[in-house]
């Protein structure tokens, strides 16, 4: 039987960071992914402050190679009061990160993941994890193809949590327990309007709906609708929604007015939540699997990246300090409380959002120049940044 330091369970943008993170640390990584890539994922818009793990991984060369389309801020628009505003990164704060990343995820998890192997971690792929077993010096991990040891198992598995549902409970996120989404691909999205080309494009639509635009290298762009489960809809009736929510919005329908839908629409619906639970002696979740907030803010990815990168952080501080427990208090993080204190935050500013009003909020901080660059730094996703003033005081 082969025997590593650390087995991750999946290979999205979390488990693949996680993997790689540690593999260039010298430890020896197993990865175990299910699905053959490339395959379609939700999650296309990065956020700014992801750059510094880019960076941090090496992963930014393939990032910034010119494949995929800068984005280099967000601009919101309120179809009911035809209001509208633009964080440009490059005023968050001390601006440390101006610009993200918008990306097809079929080709950046299969870029992540050849890249995680490049650096020294050992993909099995397509292999379904099975079940594991705990004991006080590793986890027995069994796939549909093998058995496997290990010191430390990481669930960067997804909405799944695979390795952890089977001992935890998932909590569903009370305020907002009810919103879903239909997306698609389409071409000949109008994007003249933008103020760069990669920016993506919030709506605040009519009947509590809100709306994105992403647009990718090239012609495509995807586009998706959020409401609540009050207007619930079906595979059937996703075409007819989507399309009335468009006819219902001026602005959202000027822009899509020349666009052809190019992929079939999709659902997901009831997407918030959290374990109860995110790291015990020898399991740690990362991203999805641990967590999971609306999507308004784009804050999926970043949040699978921190959590990979805090949680190797600690998986490699045990393996060199006599295995000890990635919850040890002797651990560098309080994993759990770091991870919970940013999601938190994000949490805090999904509420401006959703309790109303949103644009005139922001308006009322504009012209405090600080404070703005505090948000802006915020919806970059800097949420775990202490030296923000909005943070500091308890405002997110
Ligand atoms: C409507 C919607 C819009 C979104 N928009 C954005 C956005 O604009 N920006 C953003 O950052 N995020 C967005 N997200 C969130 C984003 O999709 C996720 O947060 C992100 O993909 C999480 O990454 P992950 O690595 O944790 O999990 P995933 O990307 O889900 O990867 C998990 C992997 O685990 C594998 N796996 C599962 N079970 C097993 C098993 N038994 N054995 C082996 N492998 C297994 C899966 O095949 C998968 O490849 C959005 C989400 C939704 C629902």
């Amino acid at each position: 039987m082969s025997s590593y330091d650390v087995i991750v369970v999946g290979g999205g943008p979390g488990g693949c960071t996680t993997a790689t993170y540690l593999a260039l640390k010298g430890h020896k990584v197993l990865l175990i992914e299910k699905e053959v890539f490339p395959r379609f994922k939700i999650g296309e818009s990065l956020l700014p402050f992801s750059m510094e793990v880019m960076k941090e991984t090496g992963f930014y060369d393939v990032l910034s190679s010119g494949k995929y389309i800068q984005k280099n801020g967000a601009y919101f628009f309120d179809s009911v009061t035809n209001d509208n505003i633009y964080f440009d990164f490059a005023n968050g704060g001390k601006a440390e990160f101006p610009h993200a990343y918008e990306v097809i995820r079929s080709e950046f998890d299969k870029d992540l993941l050849e890249y995680a192997q490049k650096k020294g971690v050992e993909v099995r792929q397509p292999e379904e994890f099975v079940n594991a077993e705990f004991s006080d010096t590793g986890v027995m991990v069994k796939t549909n193809k093998g058995i496997y040891h290990s010191k430390y198992i990481v669930d960067g598995s997804g909405r799944a949590s695979i390795v952890t549902s089977p001992f935890q409970k998932k909590v569903k996120n009370p305020f907002y327990i009810n919103n879903f989404a239909v997306f698609a691909h389409f071409e000949g999205v109008d994007r003249s309007y933008l103020k760069s080309e990669g920016d993506i494009c919030v709506g605040i639509l009519k009947n509590k709906a809100w709306s994105w635009t992403i647009p990718f290298k090239g012609n495509t762009t995807s586009v998706g609708i959020v409401s609540t489960q009050e207007f619930v809809v079906e595979m059937q009736q996703s075409e007819e929604f989507f399309d009335q929510r468009v006819a219902d919005n001026p602005f959202f329908h000027q822009i899509m007015k020349n666009a052809k839908r190019t992929s079939p629409f999709m659902i997901q619906s009831n997407f918030s939540y959290a374990n109860e639970k995110f790291v015990g002696n020898r399991w740690g979740t990362v991203g999805d699997a641990m967590s999971f907030l609306d999507p308004v803010f784009s804050s999926g990815v970043h949040v699978s990246l921190m959590s990979a990168k805090y949680l190797s952080t600690n998986i490699d501080f045990a393996l060199r300090n006599g295995e000890i427990g990635l919850d040890d208090p002797a651990n560098v993080h309080n994993y759990e409380e770091l991870m919970k204190m940013g999601v938190g935050r994000f949490h805090n500013l999904l509420q401006i959002f959703y309790e109303g009003d949103f644009i005139n909020k922001i308006r009322n901080i504009e012209g405090k120049e600080h404070s703005m660059g505090a948000m802006i730094a915020a919806v970059s996703g800097g949420m775990w940044r202490d030296s923000n003033s909005l943070m500091r005081f308890g405002i997110l």
